[in-house]
């Protein structure tokens, strides 16, 4: 399977709202699989269609970094239904490499949508999971983890992602 490019926050993919999914066909499914390894292979433990450059209402995400071992799931069309207790802590992207910043999420989630079969899902998550989940639906919305922080913090970690991404193409 092919591994896929992941875009940088720099594209403006980045910025669009997901579109909501309806048919979920061969070609869906195996893209979903691509996104797994693509996750796997960065290290990453949640990546939004978005983020390799579609549009599709989904991500993919690693549901047993609690437990310290892989089970990847796909979510289609997710909402979070249910949110509650707010909790700072350390957050990264996979499109905003090496830049890490303590934002403000939930502590505990509910997430509702479907899987590959078009079968209703549900998922209740905490801590660091419950983080991923809201990080992944930020990027579904069009949105990113530095939207979180004043305009001050949001570009000074700009222009570090640029710094970094220059010293990377030198
Ligand atoms: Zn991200």
């Amino acid at each position: 399977m092919p591994l896929l490019n992941i875009v940088n926050c720099l594209d403006p993919i980045l910025r669009k709202k997901c579109q909501r999914v309806d048919n979920i066909d061969d070609s869906l499914i195996t893209l979903t699989e691509d996104m797994i390894e693509t996750m796997y292979d960065s290290s990453g433990l949640g990546l939004a269609a978005n983020q390799i450059g579609r549009t599709s209402d989904l991500f993919v995400i690693d549901v047993g970094i609690e437990q310290e071992k892989r089970d990847p799931v796909v979510i289609i069309n997710p909402v979070i239904t249910a949110s509650e207790d707010e909790v700072m802590g350390e957050e990264g992207c996979l499109s905003i490499p090496d830049i890490f910043a303590e934002i403000k999420r939930a502590q505990h989630v509910e997430v509702k949508g479907y899987d590959l079969r078009g079968n209703e899902v549900r998922y209740e998550a905490e801590g660091f999971l419950a983080r991923a989940f809201q990080h992944e639906m930020d990027h579904l919305k069009g949105g990113l983890f530095w939207d979180n922080l004043s305009k001050a913090k949001r570009d000074m970690l700009k222009r570090k992602f640029k710094k970094k991404l220059k010293e990377l193409q030198t």
